[in-house]
């Protein structure tokens, strides 16, 4: 991915240098509990005046009001079950646009110079993948201008962009994220702090563990585990630009005073003198299972099955292929539960195009995964054996494991996975620091 980060072209184009007063760029993201309502904007407004007394021109990066995105997608998904996601990104990106000219509003009430910036003004540009787009690049030109004209805070509106072909995308669920870090790229700004409803990364989930140890900082490696594995604290995305594009990373609350207000930090491994083995456990609430019965067990039968699977737009995340009887096997794999529809179509429609055959295909929409994460057990033996015996001792059956160099995975039933979150939290003693 390209991200335009000439940090130059800023100074040069905006022309700031030639009036003798370079402004610092900062990244300021509110995420959707931040900007809930308008008492909401208000404060988090006046934190942006904060900054702008600080002596930065700021990009504001707004998500949706808390709530909006659910309801838009609710709307998109009653409509039309398999939509064309086109017309999901143009329902579903509206959201943002609101808060964004709100929040300019309610700046230039400050006496604060605003204005919001939807993502095709910008412009940001993407990728064609519908739904959950990457982007491409942002050109800073047009913003650049603006901060020359004597404008202090640019409001994006986060989560979206534009395709080459000139059409509205957005970028995936918590989107807003990736914005803000890609802008302080393009920017070449002095950081992205990114506001939300918790005052930094925590061990685990503090909603679900309430003796979850927030963390001072967390290598970009770990991070990026516990985001892919369902910690929405931050998108994934955005955690793999600011490793990239070396972007100082910080989470931190928009509820507390800004001087109790440090957060989290998320910085290379070498910037943390000391971790413990497992750094946190993730879980994923609404995944599926589903289980192709009786396909036959011939080269080639896994292309066939996921191939039409990703053309379909399925996140297939684990797979397992169980023993063959009699040339003829099981194929499990997991999805997100919400696209159980979308893989059985596919499936079904392979079916009748001949590519594969299968007695039946079995989808349990019951279950969870649930993660560990440390950068230490490169090093440490014996970490998922601890991990299955915890699980053994709360009677919680896996389903499916998968591992890396830096994490375990398990399926199992959704009902048990607060149980499982919470045993192995303290199994490995997470509350404690090394
Ligand atoms: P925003 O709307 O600000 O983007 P999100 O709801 O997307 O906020 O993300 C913040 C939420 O992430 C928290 O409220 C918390 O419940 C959840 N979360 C999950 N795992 C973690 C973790 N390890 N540390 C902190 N928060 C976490
Ligand atoms: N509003 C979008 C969502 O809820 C993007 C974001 O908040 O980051 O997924
Ligand atoms: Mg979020």
């Amino acid at each position: 991915m390209h991200v335009d980060c000439s940090c130059a072209s800023r100074r040069v184009k905006g022309g700031a240098e030639a009036r003798g007063n370079i402004m610092p760029t900062l990244v300021m993201k509110f995420g959707g509990t931040s900007v809930a309502n308008l008492d909401r904007i208000a404060r988090a407004s006046k934190r942006v005046a904060l900054e702008v007394a600080n002596g930065y021109d700021v990009i504001v990066v707004v998500s949706a009001m808390s709530g909006k995105t659910n309801e838009l997608v609710g709307w998109v998904n009653e409509t039309s079950p398999l939509y064309d996601a086109r017309e999901y990104d143009a329902v579903v990106s509206s959201g943002e646009n609101v808060t964004a000219g709100l929040m300019a509003l309610r700046l230039q009430e400050m006496d604060i110079p605003a204005r919001s910036w939807q993502g095709w003004q910008v412009p940001v540009q993407t990728t064609s993948a519908h739904a959950n787009a990457r982007i491409e690049g942002i050109p800073t030109d047009n913003i650049n201008a603006k901060f020359a004209e004597g404008m202090k805070v640019a409001v994006v509106a986060g989560f979206q962009g534009i395709s080459p072909e000139g059409r509205i995308t957005t970028l995936g669920r918590g989107g807003s994220d990736t914005t803000a870090v890609a802008f302080a790229a393009a920017f070449d700004a002095e950081r992205c702090d990114i506001y939300t409803d918790v005052d930094g990364v925590y061990t685990t989930d503090p909603r679900i563990v309430r003796k979850a140890r927030k963390l001072d900082r967390i290598a970009f490696e770990e991070m990026l585990e516990l985001a892919s594995l369902g910690a929405k604290v931050l998108q994934t995305r955005s955690v793999e630009l600011a490793m990239r594009f070396g972007v100082k990373l910080r989470v931190l609350s928009s509820f507390e005073e800004p001087s109790d207000n440090a957060g989290t930090l998320v910085c290379a491994e070498e910037d943390i003198m000391e971790s413990n083995v497992v750094a946190g456990v993730a879980y994923s609430r609404d995944e599926a299972k589903m289980t192709l019965i009786s396909v036959a067990d011939r080269p080639g039968i896994a292309a066939a099955i996921f191939g039409p699977l990703a053309d379909a737009g399925v996140n297939v995340d684990m797979i397992v292929q169980n023993i063959s009887e009699e040339g003829r096997t099981d194929m499990t794999f997991s999805c997100p539960v919400d696209q159980v529809v979308r893989a059985q179509k596919a499936m079904e429609d392979a079916k009748a195009g001949g590519t594969i055959n299968f007695h039946d295909l079995v989808a349990d929409e019951g279950v969870a995964k649930v993660s560990i994460v440390g950068i230490g057990m490169r090093s440490h033996a014996g970490v998922a054996a601890k991990m299955f015996a915890v699980l053994r001792d709360e009677g919680v059956n896996i389903k499916v494991i998968t591992t890396s160099e830096i994490k375990i995975s398990v399926l199992i039933d959704r009902k048990y996975m607060e149980l499982a979150v919470q045993a192995l939290h303290d199994a490995f003693e997470l509350e404690k620091s090394a």
